[in-house]
């Protein structure tokens, strides 16, 4: 099957309320062109670098997600255009994004990252943490806006455990939600976007209540 045929496969398999992302990562500007010529407007890289060439070649509708791990010292490049920060797990990053977008006089969107796979993974902070993120992140950062939460399953063929792993993200997202209720009085600032689910697993987290799967060789092939 072609790239456009696997983006359309996997559509017309989500449900309505769910976004695709494409990961169009290590994948040349030439096929993502062709998935955006197919109507596809989100894409999703995991590196700095590599965004940035994409999207100054690529037409300027394309909504870019950073998915990735962040360096605070990138910050900087992709400040004026990214539409998504999906990777937000310390307060430095959060302070960082924060004063590059105050120079580009916009509000950018983030997700936190929270860690919920059992093996050791470097990125993502503790749900605990996500919690006092809350408590100050507003008055202090008015340049950012946290819309939701993100997080990546441990790599594993057991379904039960990454399932697992999903609910415990869904359970912080409704929690988080419930717990601050000034987050769900103004629509605009209620935590709306769950950020679960890869090509090996999307079609659980869509069943745990994923609002946005990241889909990468599904479409474009192994990389
Ligand atoms: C690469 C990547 C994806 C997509 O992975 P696939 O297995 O190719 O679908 C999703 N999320 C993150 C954070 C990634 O780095």
């Amino acid at each position: 099957m072609s790239i456009v045929e696997n983006l359309h496969q996997i559509q017309n398999e989500l449900p309505g309320n769910v976004t695709l992302v494409a990961v169009s990562k290590t994948k040349p500007a030439e096929a993502i062109q062709e998935l955006y010529d197919a109507g596809q407007l989100e894409f999703g890289e995991n590196k700095v670098q590599e965004l940035v060439a994409k999207y100054e070649i690529l037409p300027k509708d394309i909504k870019w997600h950073l998915i990735g791990h962040l360096q605070k010292n990138k910050v900087k490049y992709i400040a004026e255009f990214v539409n998504l920060i999906h990777s937000v797990d310390n307060l430095d990053l959060l302070k960082e994004i924060n004063k590059q977008a105050e120079k580009y006089n916009r509000i950018i969107p983030c997700l936190l990252q929270i860690k919920i796979a059992e093996e050791d993974s470097k990125f993502g902070m503790e749900a605990e943490l996500a919690e006092h993120f809350f408590s100050d992140y507003k008055t202090n950062f008015p340049n950012v806006e946290i819309i939701g939460l993100m997080g990546m399953a441990t790599f594993t063929e057991d379904e039960t455990q990454i399932r697992n792993e999903f609910k415990y993200l869904k359970s912080v997202f409704d929690k988080l939600n419930s717990h601050h209720p000034e987050l769900v009085e103004g629509q605009k600032s209620e935590l709306k976007i769950l950020s679960m689910g890869m090509s090996g697993d999307y079609k659980i987290a869509v069943e745990e209540g994923s609002t946005m799967v990241r889909v990468g060789s599904s479409i474009f092939g192994e990389r």
